[in-house]
């Protein structure tokens, strides 16, 4: 690809990014829900007194997060685990001084409890059965506001127009059917999604 080229889909992928931000930034329920469990998914540490932090997207640092968060590690392939096409992820820690740098969060606080889950080309939402934090609001789904699931469901595609975001939702995808990982998926049904196109695509 030619210099000339690359500019074209920078800007795409940054108006990708900032549509999802833009789509996943609804409040699960009326109201500030940290309030009923003492911020359980914010923790900076946890009940062992491990530091906590979270993986942004591929990309997302990049396009969303390079000149707002100031504290990360960055993972390597060569270190860490991750997906075999991905050569390093950002691995961010919640502002020290400021907390929640809340216009800014990033994908996965805005997600949280479902994540993205691509099986047989089909896009849904699921709610895992291994949980980090026991989000409280899993047994109270029906407090969920309606503009929540689909700010977060329409987001996911919206990201997943980019080739190496579905490629690591399927990859993680797979990861989860294996360890029979599903409690709620939404819809039951799926949605089919033209991955196999996109990873097809990846260099
Ligand atoms: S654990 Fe659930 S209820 Fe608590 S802050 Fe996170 S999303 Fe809200
Ligand atoms: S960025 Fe904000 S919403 Fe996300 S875990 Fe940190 S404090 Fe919570």
């Amino acid at each position: 690809m030619t210099d000339k080229n690359k500019k074209p889909m920078r800007r795409d992928y940054q108006a990708i990014f900032e549509k999802a931000y833009d789509l996943m930034d609804e409040t699960i329920i009326a109201g500030n829900c940290g309030e009923c469990c003492g911020y359980h998914c914010c923790r900076r540490i946890d009940d062992n007194g491990k530091r906590l932090g979270m993986y942004l997207l591929p990309l997302e640092y990049e396009y969303m997060q390079c000149e707002v968060v100031t504290n990360y590690d960055l993972h390597s392939q060569k270190h860490y685990t991750m997906p075999p096409k991905i050569k390093k992820l950002y691995y961010i820690y919640c502002h020290l001084t400021h907390g929640c740098l809340r216009d800014y969060r990033p994908i996965q606080c805005r997600t949280y409890p479902f994540e993205p889950h691509l099986e047989n080309g089909a896009f849904s939402l699921v709610i895992e059965k291994e949980q980090l934090h026991d989000c409280l609001l899993i047994e109270h789904r029906s407090a969920w506001r309606q503009a929540f699931i689909d700010g977060v469901y329409n987001g996911w595609l919206e990201l997943m127009k980019i080739p190496i975001i579905s490629y690591y939702v399927e990859y993680f995808s797979k990861e989860r059917i294996a360890a029979n990982n599903m409690m709620i998926r939404y819809p039951s049904n799926g949605y089919d999604h033209p991955i196999k196109e996109n990873i097809t695509n990846l260099p």
